[in-house]
């Protein structure tokens, strides 16, 4: 059993992955020790969303972020069961088109971010281009350099806007990762999943988790925190995601709006 490992690295000191247990599970020693917490999560935030949406004051963007099967639509599916799909938007993000390379990066990006009352999801998002583009040197050193500073000026003007933004890092370790490529070789359901580009990018392991550990460093605000997510046990995964998007929720004290006024004495008419 590991001692306690925090979820928030702590703000403005340099994050070492090696320092997070990716087979972490908290106090909970296996999945059915967590079930009770994680369907409590799960009506809650039902109940939640509901109100998220009916205020119309608040939206809250989820950004999910992690190595080739780290398990970001796993999350997305588990998480958001039973949410009213009218409240949610997901985005997954792929290579840009040559319109949206024509453009800034954070351009695409914007254009997604929720609405008032919505829930927005990004599988995959603007660290990306810190991430993929760093590592492949799609973009120079210092072009991708500077997309620190520009992406916490973009995350500040979207938490002043109303936006409540949280971040996770889905921390699984390299040999979790390869016993899922496995795993979608062996299930012929599963084969789709898999692309053969996916090896070249796990063989540079290294400096992904290099490009990761400064972009969990450089863009950790109060405004926009990471978390660290222990993401080797899918069922811990998913608790500690839960658990965060209630709390956050929790703290923004939404109301239903006020009903008109007179609703008692009204009869509807046959
Ligand atoms: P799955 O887990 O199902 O494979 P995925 O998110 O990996 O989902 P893919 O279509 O396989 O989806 O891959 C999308 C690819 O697009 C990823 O390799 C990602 O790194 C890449 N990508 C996303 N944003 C950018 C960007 N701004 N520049 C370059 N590549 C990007
Ligand atoms: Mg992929």
């Amino acid at each position: 059993m590991t001692s306690k490992q925090p979820l928030r690295p702590p703000m403005g000191d340099p994050v070492n992955l090696k320092d997070y247990d990716p087979d972490y599970t908290g106090e909970y020693d296996d999945k059915d020790a967590a079930e009770d917490q994680l369907k409590d999560n799960r009506d809650r935030l039902r109940e939640l969303q509901q109100v998220l949406y009916a205020e119309h004051k608040h939206a809250l963007l989820i950004v999910l972020q992690g190595m080739d099967a780290s398990g970001k639509d796993g999350t997305i599916r588990h998480v958001m069961q039973g949410i009213n799909p009218q409240g949610v938007t997901v985005t997954s993000f792929k290579v840009p088109t040559p319109e949206e390379l024509d453009h800034d990066f954070l351009w695409r990006i914007h254009q997604h971010t929720p609405r008032r009352g919505m829930i927005g999801i990004f599988n995959r998002s603007h660290y990306e281009d810190v991430l993929i583009v760093r590592v492949e040197k799609l973009v120079s050193r210092g072009v991708w350099q500077a997309r620190y500073d520009h992406i916490n000026a973009f995350e500040r003007l979207l938490a002043d806007s109303g936006v409540t933004i949280l971040k996770f890092f889905l921390h699984i370790s390299k040999n979790e990762q390869k016993e899922r490529f496995q795993d979608r070789l062996n299930e012929p359901d599963k084969r789709w999943k898999f692309s053969t580009g996916d090896l070249g990018v796990r063989a540079k392991w290294d400096d992904y988790q290099a490009a990761y550990e400064d972009a969990l460093s450089r863009c950790n605000t109060g405004w926009a925190p990471w978390h660290i997510v222990p993401a080797n046990k899918k069922w811990y995964r998913n608790l500690v995601i839960s658990n965060t998007i209630v709390k956050a929720l929790e703290r923004l004290h939404m109301r239903y709006p006020e009903p008109e006024e007179g609703l008692d004495e009204i009869v509807i008419p046959d």
